[in-house]
């Protein structure tokens, strides 16, 4: 960021009114974006910050490289030198603004000291440290980029994931009452400052400069993941509501060369039963009662009963996928059990089979993605179960995988994006917002 940029940020951050009472992003190509590093609200809060910025902080701090930032009780903050010198006791009344002289301020995210390119507004709510860190548009995409697509996907699929980074800011919803577009997690999209930054995605967001996905002139509420088994799961099939016209289910049959990720997990039926706690440790079975309506294999109602006339069902694919720590919600399952079988040599030997025991004590084998009752008094052998699944991550909206496919028969970006989100159209921020 040019520094006469960032002193015009610096000075329109002071003027902005407190976040959390309706700010927001401020139209043109210095459209800025408010990005909650810490959230109180959204359970990020911190009680204690060091800042540190080698070339110095701005007015007030300009000797000072490093500094340590602590709530008060009055819903002010302190700021210390890291001799715990005081600094400053700042009043509750508005948020204190931060900056460095050279454009970063350098702070732990994620684990790591990360050199953040914009000017910091720090506040207290609940006791803990808010810190919202305002940043240009275009910068704020570049530091996304290389958190979330990285740098191995084709040119062709990261132009298209960067109107993905930048429509998801422009449309940040979820924390508008804290005063942030976006937050700095997967909740929203991962954001490390400039720690995985890298020359060549800096180059392809140039290339898309301003461009972002609408939906009758807004921006869209902007989904995206790694791989889905050959079909997008509806929004609806993942959080219930209606569809969005936007977000129904796309298939891609997959190709060899860009395959879904596949995964297996295995549950004994106690670890299963306490997924369920309703249902007190009784779990005696498990049934997929419904699938994606609009066209995927995404699992949207699960069925458990305890065998004593109670019933529990988990709607949604994104809850079924949370109650059970899986990686999709687009899976089936199959008993894992230990069953005299012919083997290639044509004896018979007790063998590792996937399949279940039916109601007449006969082994009937698993085949793929189809699912079988869990009725765990009457089969023999069974002690465990295996969830096996497609895809990686909701499954719904643009698939990096499946853009992939396209991408390498010469797709290019504007098509992948009418592919993934039908009905939408590219708009630029540089013709106005
Ligand atoms: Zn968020």
């Amino acid at each position: 960021m040019k520094l006469r940029k960032l002193i015009l940020v610096f000075l329109l951050l002071s003027l902005l009114p407190v976040p959390g009472e309706g700010v927001s992003a401020s139209a043109g190509e210095d459209t800025a974006v408010r990005v909650g590093l810490f959230l109180p609200g959204a359970g990020t809060g911190v009680s204690s910050l060091e800042l540190s910025s080698p070339k110095g902080f701005l007015f007030p701090f300009t000797g000072e490289t490093s500094l340590i930032l602590s709530p008060d009780q009055d819903g002010g903050l302190t700021v210390k030198a890291k001799n715990g010198r005081l600094l400053l006791r700042h009043g509750g009344d508005k948020p204190l603004s931060l900056g460095g002289k050279d454009g970063c301020v350098t702070l732990p995210l994620g684990g790591k000291e990360c050199r953040i390119p914009g000017v910091l507004s720090v506040s207290v709510r609940e006791g803990k440290l808010r810190v919202i860190c305002t940043l240009e548009l275009e910068t704020y995409t570049k530091c996304v980029m290389g958190c979330e697509i990285g740098t191995s996907a084709s040119v062709e699929v990261r132009r298209a994931f960067s109107l993905l980074v930048r429509t998801v800011a422009l449309h940040g919803r979820k924390h508008q009452s804290e005063g942030a577009d976006v937050c700095a997690t997967t909740c929203c999209q991962v954001f490390l400052g400039n720690d995985k930054r890298d020359k060549e995605n800096d180059a392809i967001v140039d290339s898309t400069k301003g461009q972002y996905v609408t939906y009758k002139g807004e921006p869209i509420t902007c989904l995206y993941h790694h791989s889905n088994g050959g079909a997008t799961c509806s929004s609806a099939a993942a959080w219930g509501g209606t569809v969005l016209p936007y977000l129904v289910s796309v298939s891609l049959a997959e190709s060899e060369e860009f395959p879904s990720k596949v995964w297996e997990k295995t549950f004994t039926q106690e670890e299963l039963a306490r997924r369920f706690p309703a249902l007190e440790g009784r779990l005696l079975s498990l049934t997929v009662s419904g699938r994606d309506p609009y066209g995927s294999d995404y699992v949207t109602l699960l069925t458990a009963a305890d065998g004593q006339g109670n019933t529990l069902q988990v709607k949604t694919s994104e809850k079924i996928r949370s109650t059970l720590s899986l990686p999709t919600g687009n899976f089936s399952f199959a008993y894992r059990l230990t069953a005299p079988a012919v083997t290639a040599q044509g004896t018979v030997e007790e063998q590792a089979l996937l399949g279940y025991i039916d109601s007449e004590g006969k082994y009937v084998p698993f085949s793929s993605f189809a699912e079988h009752p869990l009725t765990s008094g009457g089969t023999a052998g069974a002690d465990t179960l295996v969830f096996y699944g497609k895809g990686a991550g909701h499954g719904v909206g643009f698939s990096s995988q499946g853009a992939e496919q396209l991408a390498a028969k010469g797709v290019k970006y504007p098509d992948l994006i009418a592919f993934y989100f039908p009905g939408t159209e590219i708009a630029n921020l540089l013709n106005g917002f």
